[in-house]
């Protein structure tokens, strides 16, 4: 029979009924260290009491309304997004890739609006990730997530990342932006340099093109900065953003500044349930929490610990990790062993949970609000994970 939950996850057998900071707790009553924090989502670990109070005291007022009415929420939350980012002015969403898709519209407006309606081809990269959309799989370009599902959203063209000259290369007559994730985070959490994503700006400014930053992933503090953007001394045009911006709520955003987003007048857009009263109200002391004044260095000292212990680990267990990437608590490992293998030893044999991304990485994802503590009991597991796989290779 077929299932009546359609089978596109491989998931584990593990359910879990309650959360608590970074540990999680399966049905059985076990315990688990949650360093794939939903992929990138509870950046304030579980049942954070803020978020907690900030959704229930709305939910005892207004769930709904549509965006035909005010929503005073957003009004809040954009006004403070736009003070502490680049952007001018923002629309709510339910997901990274709606706050995608604004993004890839956005641009094609931009240059029809600009008098270039010849202008609808977006730059994209290898490795990269976007969602699950129809346009999203193309832009993405994962040969595995495009299979069956052609002919494929024309205007996406895919070069490998880290070369300059191949954007170059890249840009024609009918390019309108480019598209990228200042760290890959899906396809194996590749960290693009400043000098490389610098050079993107350039390329933008001199050929008229907009610049997309998607901070779905790496944005709302996981760098250790509000924005990854922010390490590098330049600003996108554009920048979707979504997981931990709503704290385990679903809610999205694209960011923009006022000349990117000159196109997009009223009737250009739309969304039921994008920017409700839930979603702002949860989304709104996210933000206020992120924006403390010791939330990012705490980010920052952690990701360095956290790092640092990594590089031991390496140094112990050279036969199963080859490499430790990333940024922050964006954190990838390179393995030797396959990364779904180790995932599965790690769960059931630690209680550590990890989650794989592409090129045989293991992503450590933990909440933002982990303790020394949490790294060590961490670290201890990954170890005690390796030493399952030296001794099945003796
Ligand atoms: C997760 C992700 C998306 C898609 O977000 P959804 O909420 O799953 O639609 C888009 N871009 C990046 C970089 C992501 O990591």
């Amino acid at each position: 029979m077929f299932p009546s939950l359609l089978p596109t996850y491989n998931r584990t057998e593990v359910a879990f009924v309650r959360g608590e900071g970074p540990y999680l707790f399966a049905e059985d009553g076990q315990r688990y260290l949650d360093f794939t924090a939903g992929i990138a989502v509870n950046a304030f670990g579980h049942a954070n009491p803020r978020l907690v109070a900030a959704l229930t005291e709305q939910a005892g007022k207004l769930w709904h309304t549509s965006n035909l009415f005010r929503v005073p929420g957003q009004e809040a939350l954009s006004k403070r997004l736009t003070e502490v980012t680049f952007a001018d002015t923002c629309f709510f969403t339910n997901s990274g890739v709606e706050a995608c898709e604004l993004a890839w519209k956005m641009a094609r407006r931009y240059q029809f609006v600009s008098g270039h309606p010849e202008k609808f081809r977006i730059i994209c990269f290898e490795g990269a990730f976007h969602g699950r959309t129809m346009a999203a799989i193309a832009a993405g370009g994962n040969p595995k997530y495009l299979e069956g599902f052609g002919p494929k959203v024309e205007g996406f063209d895919t070069i490998p990342p880290g070369d300059i000259e191949a954007v170059k290369a890249a840009i024609g007559p009918e390019t309108a932006a480019i598209l990228i994730e200042p760290i890959q985070g899906e396809g194996g959490v590749r960290v693009l340099t400043s000098e490389y994503l610098k050079g993107l700006r350039k390329l933008c400014d001199d050929n008229g093109l907009l610049l997309i930053f998607d901070e779905v992933q790496c944005g709302v503090g996981r760098t250790g900065k509000l924005f990854a953007y922010e390490w590098h001394g330049i600003t996108p045009d554009i920048m979707p953003i979504a997981k931990a911006i709503g704290g385990g709520f679903p809610v999205g955003a694209c960011l923009a500044t006022a000349e990117a987003a000159k196109g997009m007048t009223a009737g250009t857009h739309g969304t039921t349930y994008g920017g409700n009263p839930l979603a702002m109200a949860v989304a709104k002391e996210a933000l206020e929490m992120v924006l403390e004044p010791d939330f990012l260095p705490h980010v920052v000292k952690i990701a360095n610990y956290l790092q640092q212990q990594l590089g031991q680990l390496l140094a112990d267990h050279p036969t199963v990790f080859e490499e430790v990437r990333g940024q922050g608590l964006l954190l990838g490992l390179k393995m030797k062993v396959p990364n779904t293998e180790f995932v599965a030893v790690a769960r059931k044999e630690q209680h550590l949970l990890l989650v794989g991304a592409g090129d045989n990485v293991i992503r450590l994802l933990p909440p933002l609000i982990i303790e020394e503590a949490h790294v060590r009991e961490a670290v201890e597991k990954l170890s005690a994970a390796a030493k399952t796989f030296e001794s099945n290779a003796k």
